[in-house]
């Protein structure tokens, strides 16, 4: 059972102040990229000593992952997270910020957009995605899933499978170009190909008035590829830990591939391009 003080600390978290002149964006993924299970600690404290650092120097920071935000509220906890970043996407394109008594704000015009965006989305590929379901049914071992956000994706058994998933809906997608999906590890999720992690951080730095050469991104996963674009971030990096492919494209972009695994390799990286 959680303590008075285990209770009391949970309820003091909040994001720092906002700085009256907003210098960058940072952006960072969470799992693999923060937090790693397999670490000790799996999140280290001096993550934390450095965004704040970089806070006071007028760098806002957030959270761009496929966790959904109960998910990632979740993550807070075990991350122990002292302070709140300044925005969070979750499922890689909701945008949120934090509100008063730790409650999540949607960016309401993204929302709309991206709820009309997906509407139309799921019309037009409808029938396709009934196909990929009856693929991933009878050839696989994988798992059909629908979350309760109306999202559908899938879960497969090991990352073979995954490819062997994807193979399949890049060789019969044809002429359904709505059609986009984010990947990392065993999981899919489908979504309209507008929204992923890259646009929604540059609808974030649109926001804020920050020019993507000051901003600044790390991943270290599949579904992090589309925000570690020369289009999204002038500051492109991932960690020691990073999947090959995802080293192999940060070296292309003229990225930082750091050799600290999660939070020391952000450190490394946040040094790299900030000090
Ligand atoms: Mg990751």
């Amino acid at each position: 059972m959680a303590s008075v003080e285990d209770l009391v600390s949970i309820r003091a978290v909040e994001a720092l102040e906002y700085p009256q002149e907003v210098r960058g964006v940072l952006s960072f993924d969470f799992d693999g990229t923060l937090h790693v299970p397999t670490e000790n600690p799996p999140l280290s404290p001096a993550f934390f000593e450095k965004v704040q650092q970089l806070r006071e120097e007028g760098w806002i920071w957030g959270i761009n992952t496929g966790r959904s935000l109960p998910q990632m509220i979740d993550g807070f906890g075990f991350g122990k997270f002292p302070f709140y970043p300044d925005f969070l996407v979750a499922r890689e394109r909701e945008i949120f910020t934090p509100g008063q008594f730790g409650r999540w704000v949607p960016v309401e015009a993204w929302k709309k957009k991206s709820a009309k965006d997906h509407k139309r989305f799921y019309r037009q590929t409808k029938k396709f995605l009934k196909e990929v379901e009856e693929f991933v049914d009878y050839e696989t071992d994988a798992e059909w899933i629908e979350e309760e956000n109306g999202d559908t994706g899938v879960i497969s058994t090991t990352i073979e499978e995954m490819q062997r998933i994807v193979d399949y809906i890049e060789k019969h997608r044809g002429k359904y170009e709505m059609l986009g999906y984010l990947r990392n590890t065993i999981y899919l999720r489908f979504s309209h190909v507008d929204y992923h992690k890259g646009t929604a951080l540059q609808e974030v730095a649109r926001l804020a008035g920050v020019d993507k050469q000051h901003v600044f991104v790390i991943g270290d996963g599949h579904n992090d590829l589309d925000k570690l674009h020369p289009d999204v971030a002038g500051m492109i990096a991932c960690v020691g830990n990073a999947d090959e492919v995802v080293k192999e494209h940060v070296r292309e972009q003229g990225g930082y591939v750091a050799e600290g695994i999660g939070s020391l390799g952000t450190i490394e990286a946040l040094e790299h391009f900030l000090s």
